[in-house]
């Protein structure tokens, strides 16, 4: 392989708002054979919007917007999309954000914190399971959510369910294209998320994709990633601290450049725009240029 050209490539490539940090991605990029995606902020917007706030028991005297108030107060320190639109939500409420103590953050699950006394937990079905907290009566209201496309959020105060509330996230415009077009490069596709299966179903039919991941952690994500590549090379395209692990796993990793500085330093390479469609841009730039060389 002669550098220049992949140099000359290179170049064009940073034009196209595409920037490699390792020098082999082109040659790699070439003959991937999948191209598993993140769901949320990859092929979703990650600009999430609160639509439903649903009330499973409340403790006496705690209303619905005091509840948001709360769960906004610790989502504050979360820099999660979801996080963001807690806050937009109570904002819009007039909730009051009180104090929280012990925030933690858990990539994947959710947060937890203390809040006013009491332990407060927000996140997917997997995080309330780890606190022994027990879904069965919101088992029907959070399949109905999920099914209608929205990711469904539990809230537990003291280890009891209270209410569930749920996010829309609209898809990319350019989405089902992007995967339209991998496909005509005859690459297989598939989606990876840590979002509920039916809520990941429905974004996935949006786009045309039909293998799908869901409620994946982010060390499942990077198992995810390891299990296609029996098939060949796999390019993973993400965004998240969440998606780290699978873009170190992947053989190439590809970042979105709104994403989180972890994804970005983790991949080889990334796509400034934000757009999935710089995904299949990228292997006809690969193919063009490896064919050059030859
Ligand atoms: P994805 O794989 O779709 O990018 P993540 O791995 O970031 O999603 O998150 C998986 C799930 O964990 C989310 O769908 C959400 O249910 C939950 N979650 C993560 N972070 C938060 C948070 N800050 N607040 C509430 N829920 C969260
Ligand atoms: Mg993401």
């Amino acid at each position: 392989a002669t550098p220049t050209s992949i140099l000359v490539s290179a170049g064009k490539a940073a034009q196209l708002g595409m920037l490699f940090r390792t020098g082999s991605a082109l040659q790699t990029l070439e003959a991937v054979r999948v191209v598993v995606f993140d769901k949320t902020g990859t092929l979703t917007l990650g600009r999430p919007v609160v639509t439903d706030l649903l009330p499973v028991a409340l403790p006496p005297g705690l209303s619905e917007t005091a509840l948001l108030g709360w769960v906004a107060a610790v989502e504050r320190r979360s820099e999660h999309p979801i996080a963001q639109a807690m806050v937009a939500a109570a904002e819009a409420c007039g909730a009051t954000l009180p104090e929280v103590d012990d925030f933690r953050a858990l990539p994947g699950y959710g947060v937890t914190a203390t809040v006013a006394g009491q332990a407060l937990a927000v996140g997917t079905a997997r995080l309330m399971a780890s606190l022994d907290i027990a879904l069965g009566p919101a088992t029907a209201t959070v399949e109905a959510l999920a099914r209608a496309g929205k990711t469904p959020i539990y809230i537990a105060l003291d280890r009891k369910l209270v209410a569930v509330a749920a996010v829309a996230d609209a898809v990319k415009p350019t989405a089902a294209a992007a995967v339209a077009r991998l496909r005509a490069q005859g690459v297989e596709v598939a989606m990876v998320t840590g979002d509920h299966r039916d809520t990941a179903q429905s974004v996935a039919d949006a786009v045309g994709i039909t293998e799908v991941i869901a409620e994946a952690r982010p060390t499942d994500k990077a198992e995810a990633v390891r299990a296609f590549q029996s098939r060949g090379r796999v390019a993973f395209v993400g965004d998240g601290i969440n998606d780290a692990p699978a873009l170190a796993v992947a053989d190439v990793g590809i970042a979105l450049g709104a994403g989180a500085d972890i994804a970005i330093e983790t991949a080889d390479v990334v796509l400034m725009a934000g757009d999935p469609a710089g995904v299949s841009k990228l292997i006809g730039l690969a193919r063009a240029t490896m064919r050059n060389i030859r």
